[in-house]
Formats: structure tokens, C-alpha cells, sequence
């Protein structure tokens, strides 16, 4: 067995809860782990192992051969999906915003030599990825094919994400519970999934998360899981919109790596951690509290832009929540 071999059906992953010390959170008697998702596998890596989970199951068990997805260029969840396609026998078809020289990019680059077949198309073209007559078009062109929508949201992302916490070891005792939301599908899961102790708190990696209100508490009736409550969203954590970066940003991750040895990514989990930061820095999170940083993962979307974060990072001259 190889140590890419990608089996999630059977068997829940374990991921290690690691403590972070950090003089910031010594200062303020905040004490802080981070559950490391990142590291369930190499490839179909954070929470991607868990939104993939039970949509593959079922295309299994449906025998449906072909799967299409979406997705940005840099997506993880493209990346995953072009993986587990090829380790299950599954034939992959990605439908990407953007231009067709994004292929050449580390991820589309992954995804090609993972089987994937990628279809580009334009912004306005994408926007239509849930209208059911575009679908038709899709279908028309490529033949049939089992539908995983963009960042595997939906009822089976939701019940996979939902087993994130199971496992554990004292999740009960957490007071706050952090994660970074794109589609809110893995929020949705942690709310139906989390004990009933802890707060939850999303940070929205998208500028003008609003709506993500309604598509959580759509996609949790979807599923038929009930809203106990107790959690809520940073809809100021985006740094001034989705996957731009910042000197701050940039410095931030890489002084962050250098004091714990964890590596952040900057779309998602480098924001929530300033963001959560910041938080700390200000007074807001309460002295005794124990806090859990959920690591969805995302490392993939690094290559390629270390330079840039490089460059940035060594130009930041102002101080860090650290
Ligand atoms: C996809 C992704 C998210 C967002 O997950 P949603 O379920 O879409 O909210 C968060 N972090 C990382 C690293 C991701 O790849």
C-alpha cells in the first residue's frame, strides 16, 4: 500500500490535536489547540476528506462511472476530487472558472495527470453552475455523469463534515470552536456535529459572506439536522476579499510557522488564525477559555505562490498578533 492509496470508506481518520503556544495566548490565558486535518492524507487533504467521503460512497454504490464537479483554478477541492477519482476507478470531469493556461498550474497540473478531464469556462459561464438548463447542456456534451457540486456541498458533504469532532479526545471540554468557511458546507456539518458546550465561529474567507446565513441554515434543513444554535460568523476575516493576500497576511504565516511549525494556507486557514488573533490580541476571547483551530487543510494551493508571499512577507514593517 502506498502512502497515497485513498480509501475512506470503513474507517474514520484521526486527526492529531496539537497545542499551540504562542506568548500572545500565554499572555492573555487563552489556551489553544489545533486539530490538524491536514494531515489525514497527502492528497485528499483537510476537510476535503470529509466533504468527499459519502458523495464517493454513493456514486460507488449508484455504479456511476463519471463524476463532474467545479470549481476556481486553484480549488482543493478540484485537486481532491481529481485524486480519489483515479484512486477509486471514478473518471473526473472538472469545470473551472477561468481561462484554459490555467492548466498548466500546479493544481490543474495534479488534476490532468490525476485523469481529470477539465472544461474551461468564463465567469458569467460559471455563474450558472446550479441552473438545471445549463446542467442539461453539460450533460448533452460530455454524456451522463453523477454531480458533486463546487467545494462538495450539500447533504452528503454536510454528513461526512459531521465526523470531523468524533473522534476528538475531549471535544466537549472546548469553549469556542474556530473554522474557515467557503461554501459553509463543512460549518453546516460542524453545527449538526459539534457538542452542545461549544460555540462555533466561521470565518468567512469571502468578501460579503451573508449569505451564508441562509445557505447554512438551507443546506442543515436539506439534510434534515436540526439548528441547536450557539454559532455564528466573521464575515471581517476575508483581508479584502477571496484569495487576495496582504503583507500583513504573508508576514503573519510565515511567523506563525516559524513559532508553532505549522504551515497555513492563505485563503482560508492563514486568515482565520490572524483573524482569531487579532481577536485575542483585543481582549475578546475570554482568559481560561480552551479554544479549538480547525486546520482545513489547503497546502496544496501554496505552490506557486511562495514567492509572492515571500516578497510580501519581508516588506511588512508593522507588528503581528503573535
Ligand atoms: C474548501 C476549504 C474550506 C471551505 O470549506 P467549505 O465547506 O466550502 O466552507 C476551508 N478551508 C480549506 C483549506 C478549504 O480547502
Amino acid at each position: 500500500m502506498t502512502q497515497s492509496h485513498f480509501n475512506p470508506f470503513g474507517f474514520a481518520a484521526v486527526p492529531v490535536l496539537q497545542p499551540l503556544q504562542l506568548e500572545l495566548y500565554r499572555r492573555a490565558g487563552v489556551n489553544v489547540w489545533m486539530l490538524r486535518l491536514d494531515q489525514v492524507h497527502p492528497q485528499v487533504s483537510g476537510n476535503k476528506w470529509y466533504k468527499l467521503k459519502y458523495a464517493l460512497q454513493d456514486l460507488i454504490a449508484r455504479g456511476e462511472g463519471r463524476v463532474l464537479t467545479f470549481g476556481g483554478a486553484y480549488s482543493n477541492h478540484v485537486h481532491a476530487l481529481a485524486f480519489a477519482g483515479q484512486a477509486l476507478g471514478i473518471e473526473t470531469i472538472g469545470v473551472i472558472r477561468g481561462e484554459p493556461a490555467y492548466a498548466a498550474n500546479p493544481t490543474l497540473s495534479d488534476a490532468r495527470a490525476w485523469g481529470m478531464r477539465l472544461e474551461f469556462v468564463d465567469r458569467a459561464t460559471y455563474r450558472n453552475r446550479q441552473d438545471p438548463a445549463f446542467e442539461q447542456q453539460l450533460r448533452s456534451r460530455l454524456g451522463s455523469f453523477g454531480l458533486i457540486a463546487e467545494g462538495g456541498f450539500g447533504p452528503l458533504g454536510l454528513a461526512g463534515c459531521r465526523e470531523i469532532l468524533a473522534g476528538v479526545d475531549g471535544v466537549a471540554d472546548f469553549d469556542l470552536i474556530c473554522v474557515a468557511v467557503g461554501t459553509g458546507g463543512t460549518m453546516a456539518g460542524l453545527i449538526a456535529g459539534r457538542p452542545a458546550s461549544s460555540r462555533l465561529l466561521g470565518f468567512s474567507a469571502l468578501k460579503g459572506g451573508d449569505f451564508l446565513y441562509a445557505d447554512i441554515a438551507a443546506l442543515l434543513q436539506l439534510a434534515g439536522e436540526d439548528d441547536p444554535g450557539g454559532w455564528g460568523l466573521q464575515l471581517d476575516a476575508h483581508g479584502g476579499g477571496y484569495a487576495r493576500t496582504s503583507p500583513l497576511l504573508a508576514a503573519f504565516m510565515a511567523a506563525f510557522q516559524h513559532q508553532t511549525g505549522v504551515a497555513l494556507d492563505p485563503v482560508y486557514t492563514g486568515k482565520m488564525v490572524l483573524r482569531f488573533n487579532q481577536m485575542v490580541a483585543q481582549g475578546e476571547v475570554v482568559a481560561g477559555s480552551r479554544v479549538l483551530l480547525i486546520h482545513t487543510g489547503g497546502l496544496q494551493g501554496l505552490r506557486g505562490m511562495q514567492k509572492t508571499l515571500y516578497d510580501q512577507g519581508s516588506a511588512y514593517r508593522g507588528g503581528l498578533p503573535l
